[in-house]
C-alpha cells in the first residue's frame, strides 16, 4: 500500500514513512492510494474472527490491508498487545449497548483515559515504540491539550522506550478529573507543563518550536495530532466491530452518528464505508461550534476565528476548523489534488471559507457518501442526559448526548442507528450534576485520583522556556 498527499505532491510513501510524520511536505494530509475492497466472503471471515478470536484479530485483518512494511507476525503481536481486556475492560473491547429498539451506543471509552481517543492512541504508542527501536531513533512528542488528547497520548506513551512526551496545557483550565489523570503520572518520560495562559497560548508555543527547524531536527520533535493517518486507520476497526454486533448477516445495513470536532472519528467511518462496510448514513453531530453541520446543510465551509469559537459543555468538540475534513473533501471532489490545494491552502487562509454549494459534487456528500448532520446545544445536552437516565437508567457523557440528540433526528425504520460513545460521564461531571443533580459513577480505578501526588511544572507562555526545558530533559 502506498500513501499520497491530498494536495497532489507526486511522491508516494509507505506506511512506516508516514507513521512518525504529521503533514505531507506540501501541507496536505496522507491517504492510501486506494481503499482496499472488502467483499462479502471477507466480511464474513472478519465477522467470525471478531466473534471467536476477538477485537485484536479483527484489528490485525484491517491493519494488514494498510501496512505492508511491518512483518505480519510483528503486526499481529502489536495488535494483540494493544487490544486487551486488561486495558479496555471487556473482551469485546467496544461492546454495543442497546438504548431502545433501533438505537445503540458503541462503547469506545473504556480505555485508560475514558475517551475514544485511547482506541487509536494505544496502538500508536506500540507502533511508535516498535518503529523507533527498529530505526534506533528517539522521538520527543510535543503537544498542546485542553483535555482528552493530552491524557490519551500520555497514557499511550508512558514507559515506552525511545519516546518522551512534553504536554502543555493551560494552567487551571482543565477539569479537576482531567488534571488529576495527567498530572498523577509519575513516569520519567512524561512531562506535564502547565502554562500561564489559555489553550491558544499553548498551541502557539508548540507551533513556534516546530517552526524552528534546526531545533526540531536536533531534538527529534514530533506530534501525535489527529491528522496522523495511523490514528484514523485504527479507528476504522471499530466501525466493523460495531456493525458485526448490530447485525447477523451482511445483507443488513447500519447507520452511525458520530459526535464530531476535528472530523477524525467520522472520517474513519467514511473510510470503512469506502472499503465496502454496509453503512447507510454517517451522521456528523456537532455542538454550538457547528462548522461541519453548516457545511453539510449548505455546502459552505466557513472556519471560525477564536472569538467565534464557543466554550461549551462538550469541550472536546470546540473547534474552529476541522483538521481532518480535507481528507473527505479530497474524495468528494474526485481526488483532485490541485483543487484540494486551492480550497484548503492559501484560499482558506485568505478567505476563511469555500463554497461548494454550486458544485454537483456537493449533492453527492449525501447521495453517494451518505453524510448527514445535526447540531446540539447546551439545553439539548441537559435534556438528552436527563431523558437517557430517566427512561433507560443510562448516564451518558456530554459529547455522547450531542450524538444521541442528533441520531434521533436521523433514525430510519429498519436501519439500526449506532451512536459512538466518545467519553465516559465522569470526565465531565459538572454538566452531569447540572442535568441530574447527582454525580456520575466513577470507575473504581479512578477513586481518589484528585488526591494523588502531582508531577507537573508551571511555565510562562514562552517558546524559549519550553525549548530550554526540552534541552535540559534530553541530556
Ligand atoms: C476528540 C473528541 C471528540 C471529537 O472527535 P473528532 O475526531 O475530533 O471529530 C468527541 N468527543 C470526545 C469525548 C473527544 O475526546
Amino acid at each position: 500500500m502506498n500513501y499520497l498527499s491530498t494536495r497532489g505532491e507526486p511522491t508516494r510513501r509507505r506506511f512506516c514513512e508516514i507513521l512518525l510524520e504529521g503533514l505531507a511536505p506540501d501541507g496536505g494530509l496522507y491517504l492510501p492510494e486506494h481503499y482496499p475492497q472488502v467483499d462479502d466472503a471477507t466480511l464474513t471471515r472478519w465477522r467470525t474472527a471478531y466473534q471467536t478470536q476477538g477485537y485484536a484479530a479483527l484489528a490485525f485483518e484491517v491493519l494488514s490491508l494498510y501496512i505492508d512494511d511491518i512483518p505480519a507476525a510483528d503486526l499481529k503481536q502489536i495488535c494483540d498487545k494493544t487490544y486487551t481486556e486488561a486495558v479496555f475492560g471487556t473482551r469485546k473491547i467496544v461492546p454495543l449497548k442497546k438504548v431502545e429498539d433501533g438505537l445503540y451506543l458503541e462503547a469506545l471509552s473504556n480505555g485508560p483515559t475514558l475517551a475514544f481517543k485511547d482506541m487509536a492512541m494505544q496502538l500508536l504508542g506500540n507502533l511508535f515504540e516498535y518503529e523507533l527501536a527498529r530505526r534506533g531513533e528517539e522521538l520527543n512528542i510535543l503537544g498542546a491539550t485542553s483535555g482528552d488528547t493530552g491524557s490519551a497520548a500520555e497514557y499511550a506513551m508512558r514507559g515506552k522506550k525511545g519516546v518522551r512526551v512534553f504536554m502543555t496545557s493551560p494552567f487551571g483550565r482543565m477539569s479537576p478529573f482531567q488534571q488529576a489523570q495527567m498530572f498523577s503520572l509519575m513516569d520519567e518520560n512524561i512531562h506535564n507543563i502547565a502554562v500561564d495562559g489559555v489553550f491558544d497560548d499553548c498551541q502557539d508555543m508548540v507551533k513556534a518550536v516546530s517552526n524552528d527547524l534546526d531545533f526540531k531536527r536536533q531534538y527529534k520533535i514530533g506530534t501525535v495530532n489527529s491528522i496522523n493517518w495511523a490514528r484514523l486507520m485504527a479507528q476504522v476497526v471499530y466501525y466493523f466491530a460495531g456493525y458485526f454486533q448490530a447485525t447477523t448477516t451482511n445483507a443488513e445495513k447500519v447507520s452511525f452518528t458520530v459526535p464530531s470536532g476535528n472530523f477524525g472519528n467520522i472520517c474513519a467511518g467514511h473510510v470503512a464505508r469506502m472499503m465496502g462496510l454496509p453503512v447507510d448514513k454517517l451522521v456528523a453531530a456537532t455542538n454550538e461550534n457547528d462548522v461541519l453541520d453548516e457545511f453539510f446543510r449548505t455546502g459552505v465551509y466557513r472556519v471560525r476565528g477564536s472569538a467565534d469559537t464557543h466554550e461549551t459543555s462538550s469541550p472536546s468538540m470546540d473547534i474552529s476548523k476541522a483538521s481532518n475534513f480535507e481528507r473527505f473533501i479530497f474524495d468528494l471532489i474526485g481526488r483532485d489534488g490541485p483543487r484540494t490545494q486551492a480550497l484548503f491552502g492559501a484560499g482558506l487562509a485568505k478567505e476563511g471559507r469555500f463554497d461548494l454549494s454550486g458544485d454537483p459534487a456537493f449533492a453527492e456528500a449525501a447521495t453517494r457518501y451518505g453524510f448527514e448532520s445535526g447540531k446540539s446545544v447546551h439545553a439539548d445536552r441537559l435534556t438528552t442526559i436527563k431523558d437517557a437516565f430517566e427512561r433507560f437508567g443510562l448516564i451518558i457523557d456530554t459529547h455522547t448526548a450531542d450524538g444521541v440528540k442528533v441520531a434521533r433526528e436521523h433514525q430510519q425504520g429498519g436501519v439500526p442507528m449506532i451512536v459512538l460513545e466518545t467519553a465516559l460521564p465522569i470526565k465531565f461531571a459538572a454538566t452531569i450534576v447540572e442535568a441530574l443533580g447527582r454525580q456520575p459513577d466513577r470507575p473504581p480505578q479512578f477513586e481518589g485520583i484528585e488526591d494523588l501526588p502531582k508531577r507537573v511544572i508551571r511555565m510562562v507562555a514562552d517558546a524559549g522556556a519550553i525549548k530550554a526545558y526540552i534541552t535540559q530533559s534530553c541530556t
